[in-house]
């Protein structure tokens, strides 16, 4: 048990960042959050506010950071392809300047750090399920490869950070995680769906809906993370975190209709370029390593979720705006070439760059 060690969380005002602040601080921890909200916000964390071992910093991590901290878990970078393509170019330094800036703080401080991968590292997989030693099949120059490529290079980073310095690193490829607290416009397929059915608006099924992923629920993943953090000092991953549950997007959709009891019609949209057509992880390390395995069935996580966004779209004020605050009408369009484009998305003060 690490009492009162702070720990430092980037990413922290997102989704999956503001479920990990909750929970270190339950677990008796400082927390320093660090956000620039790109794509988190206030609201996720407001109710740690008034925390006292909670802080808050509104840092961009592709800039350095000096801080005295014990553990690092580095989450920033937008997550959702919609906000990954919004300005590849920074994600790509988010990824790579923002993991040097951390993993040079994790040198210089000693911390353990823990490195939110992805099963995007895997891209359209030739092997299925996905295991930890599978390299990949990744296209370097698609839409896609801003994100896939920057966590593939923090990747490389965390393990030569490791080889050349000794950090001491937890690298954890996260498979499809959905819960409360997404943002109602982020254009992940579970909020959309939800939303879309909420709404009894046309759900939108890019493709014909075969393509599977397989979906966990917050809890799950949060407690995969911090048993990752928590095992003896050889465990440095990667290891596939998710839920082996796999679904076709259909599947997902009709679930979504018949638990809503939504009137949405069915909508079929072009399928985005290089969208992988089937994920699941094999988890057999998560098990063995850390006796991990995620409890919530998608039924009942989506239960969760739906009453989350149902009580967020009927309450008076829903900030469905992305970027927050600065985007005027946005619509998601897939372009010709299969790439995501928010028409309307440009700053009102016409930056491209939230920050
Ligand atoms: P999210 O978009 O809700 O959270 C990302 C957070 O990072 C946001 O609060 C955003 O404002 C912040 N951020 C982005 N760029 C930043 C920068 N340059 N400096 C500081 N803060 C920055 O997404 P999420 O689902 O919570 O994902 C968190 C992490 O987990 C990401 O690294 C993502 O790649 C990884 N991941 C998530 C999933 C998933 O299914 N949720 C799957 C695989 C990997
Ligand atoms: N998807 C869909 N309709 C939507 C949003 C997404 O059919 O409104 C599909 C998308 O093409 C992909 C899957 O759902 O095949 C998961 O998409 P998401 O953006 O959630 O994450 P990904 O796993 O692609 O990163």
């Amino acid at each position: 048990m690490h009492d009162r060690k702070p720990a430092l969380v980037t990413g922290g005002a997102g989704f999956l960042g503001s479920f990990l602040c909750e929970r270190l601080l339950k677990d008796g921890h400082d927390v320093i959050c660090v956000d620039n909200y790109f794509t988190g916000s206030r609201d996720n964390i407001h109710h740690l506010l008034d925390h006292p071992r909670f802080e808050l910093i509104r840092h961009d991590v592709t800039f350095p950071l000096y801080l005295e901290v014990d553990e690092i878990y580095n989450l920033a970078c937008p997550a959702s392809p919609v906000h990954y393509q919004y300005d590849p170019v920074q994600t790509v330094k988010t990824n790579v300047h923002g993991a040097i800036n951390m993993l040079g703080l994790a040198k210089r401080t000693g911390a353990r750090i823990f490195q939110a991968s992805t099963s995007e590292v895997y891209g359209d997989p030739a092997v299925h399920p996905q295991t930890e030693d599978y390299r990949g099949s990744v296209n370097p120059t698609g839409p896609r490869a801003c994100y896939d490529e920057g966590k593939r290079c923090a990747e490389t980073l965390f393990f030569d950070y490791h080889r050349q310095y000794g950090v001491d690193i937890r690298v954890a490829r996260i498979f499809n995680t959905y819960g409360p607290r997404m943002h109602p416009n982020d254009g992940r397929v579970v909020s959309n769906f939800i939303v879309q059915a909420l709404r009894n608006e046309p759900i939108t099924i890019f493709g014909d809906g075969s393509q599977t992923r397989s979906f966990c629920y917050v809890d799950d993943l949060i407690e995969g993370f911090v048993r990752l953090m928590a095992a003896p000092d050889d465990v440095t991953g990667p290891v596939n975190l998710g839920n082996p549950g796999e679904f076709e997007v259909r599947q997902l959709a009709e679930m979504v209709v018949d638990m809503t009891g939504s009137r949405s019609p069915i909508v079929y949209k072009p399928l985005p370029v290089d969208d992988p057509t089937r994920r699941r992880p094999d988890i057999t390390r998560a098990s063995q390593q850390l006796g991990w395995q995620p409890t919530v069935p998608l039924h009942e996580g989506l239960g969760k979720t739906i009453a989350y966004f149902d009580q967020k779209l009927s309450s008076t004020v829903v900030d469905m705006q992305w970027p927050a605050g600065r985007v005027r009408e946005p619509v998601l369009s897939i372009m010709g070439n299969g790439s995501y484009m928010l028409r309307g998305a440009m700053g009102v003060d016409g930056a491209r760059r939230p920050t």
